[in-house]
C-alpha cells in the first residue's frame, strides 16, 4: 500500500511540539540573557551585527519604519504577495504602498516595473523573497540606492539564501525573518531583526524593550498550532484522516481547500491587536539555539529533492532565479492553467498539492490601495506546490514525479 503524500510539513517533531507544550506551561518566558544569547548567534549565523527579536515578523517590520519618522503619505515599495499584517502595519502608520509585479522567474520584483513604481516620494522597500528563490539584488539594490530608499529584506521563505556567496538579510538597512509555523527555522512565532548600523540597533532595541510582557496563553495557542499541523501531516494520519477529508472538501468545491494553509480573512483591521506587541520569549530563543543547527541539513534534503523533481518532469517550467545565487526553495511553486483541475487529477493519484495561503495584498477590495500585479495574480490563482519536502523518500519522489508527469499527460490528449 502506498501512502498519500502531503502538501507541506512542519520543520519539528511530534515528540518536540508535545516537549513544549508540557514545558511551556511552567517555564519562565523571560530570561534575557538567553535571548540575548540567541540574538547574537542568529545574527552571526546571518552574518551581521547585531540580532533583535520581536514578537511577529510583522512588529519588527513596523518597529523598523518607526525609527525611520516618515511622513505620512510616504510611499513605500510593497511586494504583491505577503500576508496581509504587514500591509496593516504599514497603513497604521500613514504610509503608502506601492505595489509592483513580480518576475515570473525570480518571484521577486519586476526590475522595470520597480523603476516605474518608484517616485519622488517612494522613501522605503520591502523587499520580499517568495518561496525561497533568490533574485539578482545587484539590479534592485542599485535602484534603491538611487533613490535613497530604506530597505527591508523579508527572508522568512528564503532563510540561508545567497546572492554572491552573501547570505540573504545582508542586503538591506535591516533583514527580517519569520520564525512561524511551516517555515524552516520555527520557534513558535518570532520575528528575528538582523542589521548592523549601531545607531538602528540602539532605537529598535528601545522599541523592543517597550513591548508588553508575553503571554503563555498565546505561546500555548501556537504550540497546539504546530502540534495539529505536524499530526495531520504524519503520513498515517494524513493517509486515512487528513486527505480523506480534504479530497471530500474538495468535492464540494470548498474553496480554501486549494490554499495551502486555509483560506485567511481579507476585512480591514480597525486598529493593529495588542498580541503583535508582546515581547518574544526566552522560551522561544531557548528552541531556536538548539534548532539553528539542524537548519542546513534539511535545506540540503529539500534542496536535492527539487533538483531530482525538476530532473523527472521536463515539460514544466519552475522559477528559475538567477545566476551566482544560491536558493533553498521553501516550497516548490509550479504553473498550471488550470490549476484546480490539476489539484483533484493529483489527488486522485494520492499527491496533496495546493496554491499558496499568502494573501494578494495588491488586490484587496476592501482596503484603501490597489496595484496592477497581472504575474503576482497568476502565480496566485495557478502556482501550485509540488511536494519536496526533506522527509520524502526515494520512493515519494519518483511517485510525485510520475504523478505529475501523468497528470500533465492526461490534460494534453
Ligand atoms: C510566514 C510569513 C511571514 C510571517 O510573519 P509574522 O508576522 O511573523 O506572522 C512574513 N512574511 C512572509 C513572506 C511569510 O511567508
Amino acid at each position: 500500500m502506498r501512502l498519500s503524500i502531503p502538501r507541506g510539513t512542519v520543520y519539528h517533531a511530534v515528540s518536540d511540539d508535545l516537549r513544549g507544550l508540557l514545558n511551556v506551561l511552567y517555564e519562565k518566558l523571560d530570561q534575557e540573557e538567553i535571548i540575548a544569547q540567541w540574538e547574537d548567534k542568529f545574527a552571526h549565523y546571518i552574518g551581521r551585527n547585531h540580532s533583535v527579536a520581536f514578537p511577529y515578523a510583522r512588529t519588527a517590520i513596523y518597529c523598523s519604519l518607526k525609527t525611520q519618522n516618515l511622513p505620512a503619505g510616504s510611499e513605500i515599495v510593497m511586494p504583491p504577495i505577503t500576508i496581509k499584517a504587514i500591509l496593516d502595519a504599514v497603513l497604521d502608520l500613514g504610509l503608502r504602498p506601492i505595489f509592483v509585479d513580480i518576475n515570473i522567474d525570480t518571484l521577486c520584483f519586476d526590475i522595470e516595473k520597480l523603476e516605474q513604481g518608484i517616485g519622488v516620494n517612494t522613501r522605503a522597500i520591502l523587499i520580499t523573497y517568495l518561496f525561497g528563490i533568490v533574485p539578482n539584488m545587484d539590479e534592485i539594490l542599485s535602484l534603491c540606492k538611487k533613490n535613497n530608499l530604506f530597505v527591508i529584506e523579508d527572508f522568512s521563505h528564503c532563510l540561508n539564501g545567497r546572492y554572491k556567496q552573501k547570505k540573504l538579510g545582508c542586503f538591506g538597512d535591516v533583514g527580517v525573518y519569520s520564525a512561524s509555523s511551516i517555515k524552516t527555522l520555527d520557534t513558535y512565532g518570532g520575528g528575528l531583526l538582523v542589521c548592523d548600523d549601531d545607531d538602528l540597533h540602539l532605537k529598535l532595541r528601545k522599541l523592543q524593550s517597550g513591548l508588553e510582557q508575553p503571554s503563555r496563553t498565546h505561546l500555548v495557542q501556537k504550540i497546539i498550532t504546530d502540534l495539529i499541523r505536524n499530526v495531520a501531516t504524519s503520513r498515517l494520519v494524513f493517509h486515512f484522516l487528513v486527505f480523506p477529508i480534504i479530497k471530500i472538501m474538495s468535492a464540494l468545491k470548498m474553496g480554501s481547500v486549494i490554499k495551502h494553509t486555509g483560506a485567511r480573512d481579507t476585512k480591514m483591521i480597525k486598529a493593529l491587536p495588542r498580541e503583535w506587541f508582546k515581547k518574544y520569549t526566552s522560551f522561544q530563543a531557548k528552541l531556536g539555539l538548539t534548532l539553528l543547527d539542524s537548519v542546513e541539513n534539511s535545506d540540503q534534503a529539500r534542496i536535492n529533492n527539487v533538483a531530482l523533481l525538476k530532473s523527472k518532469i521536463r515539460s514544466l517550467s519552475f522559477p528559475r532565479g538567477v545566476a551566482n545565487t544560491h536558493n533553498v526553495y521553501w516550497q516548490l511553486v509550479t504553473f498550471f492553467d488550470h490549476s484546480t483541475k490539476i489539484q483533484n487529477a493529483m489527488h486522485a493519484m494520492g499527491v496533496d498539492t495546493a496554491t499558496t495561503s499568502l494573501d494578494k495584498i495588491s488586490t484587496l477590495s476592501e482596503y484603501p490601495f490597489q496595484g496592477d500585479t497581472p504575474n503576482a495574480d497568476y502565480l496566485y490563482g495557478s502556482g501550485l506546490f509540488i511536494p519536496s519536502f526533506p522527509s520524502l523518500s526515494m520512493k515519494d519522489l519518483q511517485h510525485i514525479s510520475d504523478v505529475v508527469n501523468t497528470t500533465i499527460n492526461n490534460k494534453i490528449n
